[in-house]
């Protein structure tokens, strides 16, 4: 025994006129627990129907708003017609779009026209391709095309290949939209906002698809106003003019601006350096504590091997180290490497018996340097560690982790040209953000999903 159920549409006309129409008839059996309720199924094709029946009545109403001469009223005679194929999240429709002659009170302008190719100047549904950016920015295009699949009637020709070009192609309008926002860079916040922030930038490394062997740097930050939500960022540097931009874009987004007010903080590798001083030329510019530190303790485990071979030299040049840590957490690196020097000409001594000799000048050397070139990052922490301000990279610690490898070096074998991994992972830190919503409504202002943000922490982990 089965209960038989007769899906109609009624549509209601303009002149109250009603018109029925059978969607589709479901004969449903109620015996096990696997029968009840609608299957997957079911609903996929109950949705496809639907959406037929739904976009054949708007077309047809959107047709009909368009075939009479807007200036005689006459009604337009059809040329002929093409089929267009509408790619929606329920289904692959096809469209009969009418080529419609130029009225005869008309004299100029083209002969014909095709109003459905102004209607769909796309063949995809917006909100298809932004489900198909989302999560190709989250798991692979292969695995965004399954997951679809599985619960969407979506069309089975749809292929990775396709995602993957509307994913670029939305990060590519996201890309024209950042270069053509001159007020950006040009124009301070006027919104009244400076807020007092802190930005971390690092780098990853991903293998390169052409030149197999070997890799390209791709640079992740994240910049985080006090007591706001984090906002990440992310670029090839090879793939990138005005990075400097993209950051201004970012800082805006969430009131911060590049100013005494903004801390930048890097762990002071050389590469990084100098872009952090590009990208933000006015902020603050601090080296992480966290760092510095872990190098320091790195020589002292040297100092205390030392130690062993003697008491009296290891324990001076211990602390002559626990001095130079002293200055450098105050804000005093000439003072450090004066400091510091203490270590460098005892440690000679052990030349001729020390195991690890060569290990530890190589590490000496090192962290002079090291101080050297960082000398003009590194303030007195002291005050701003009492302030409760961020003296460590420490929050941008799982970036590259969740912003890059999760997506882009899941395997070993994954390869990427640079231009492919800056494109997606344009569309990668908009889902991040919580912004890809938002980069749809600029083109399709009545654009109707609400964002959830997908969180740093539910990737990383
Ligand atoms: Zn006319």
């Amino acid at each position: 025994m089965a209960v038989r159920f007769k899906l109609q549409l009624v549509v209601m006309a303009d002149d109250n006129e009603v018109c029925i129409d059978d969607v589709v008839v479901l004969d449903k059996q109620h015996e096990q627990l696997e029968h009840i309720g609608l299957s997957l199924d079911e609903a996929k094709m109950l949705l496809l129907e639907l959406q037929r029946q739904v976009v054949t009545r708007q077309i047809a109403a959107f047709l009909a708003s368009r075939a009479a001469c807007t200036n005689c009223g006459w009604r337009l005679g059809t040329k002929d017609h093409k089929t267009i194929v509408f790619r929606t999240l329920f289904g692959n429709l096809e469209l009969a779009s009418p080529r419609l002659r130029r009225c005869a009170c008309q004299h100029d302008g083209p002969l014909s026209t095709s109003p459905l190719v102004e209607l769909l100047p796309e063949h995809t549904a917006p909100e298809l391709v932004y489900l198909e950016s989302k999560w190709s920015s989250l798991v692979s295009y292969g695995l965004t095309v399954k997951a679809l699949r599985d619960f969407l009637p979506i069309d089975a020709r749809l292929s990775a290949t396709s995602v993957r070009r509307n994913t670029l192609r939305v990060a590519q309008r996201c890309e024209r939209d950042l270069y053509t926002q001159d007020e950006v860079v040009t124009r301070p916040s006027r919104s009244g906002q400076d807020l007092p922030g802190v930005v971390g930038i690092d780098g990853g490394y991903l293998r390169h698809w052409e030149h197999k062997h070997t890799h390209f740097v791709t640079i992740v930050g994240k910049s985080v106003p006090t007591g706001g939500e984090a906002k990440c960022f992310g670029f090839v540097q090879s793939q990138d003019s005005w990075p400097r931009r993209r950051l201004m874009a970012t800082l805006r987004a969430q009131g911060l601006r590049s100013g005494p007010k903004l801390a930048f903080l890097s762990d002071g590798e050389d590469s990084i350096r100098s872009l952090q001083w590009h990208l933000s030329p006015r902020a603050q510019h601090l080296l992480d504590w966290f760092h510095l530190a872990m190098r320091l303790q790195r020589l002292r485990q040297f100092l205390v091997g030392l130690t062993h071979l003697d008491a009296a030299v290891g324990t001076q040049m211990q602390t002559a180290l626990e001095r130079t840590k002293w200055s450098l957490w105050h804000g005093k690196p000439k003072q450090a490497f004066d400091r510091f020097r203490e270590v460098e000409w005892r440690m000679w001594q052990f030349g001729s018996h020390y195991a690890k000799f060569s290990a530890l000048t190589h590490a000496v050397n090192e962290f002079q340097r090291y101080i050297d070139q960082n000398a003009h990052l590194i303030p007195d922490y002291g005050p701003r560690w009492r302030a409760g301000q961020v003296i460590s990279t420490a929050f941008i610690e799982s970036l590259v982790n969740s912003l890059l490898a999760k997506r882009f070096a899941k395997k070993q074998s994954m390869q990427w040209t640079p231009q492919g991994a800056h494109l997606l992972l344009q569309v990668r830190t908009r889902t991040l953000n919580g912004d890809l919503v938002s980069t749809f409504r600029k083109s399709y202002p009545d654009f109707s999903l609400v964002e959830e943000r997908v969180h740093q922490h539910l990737i990383a982990a």
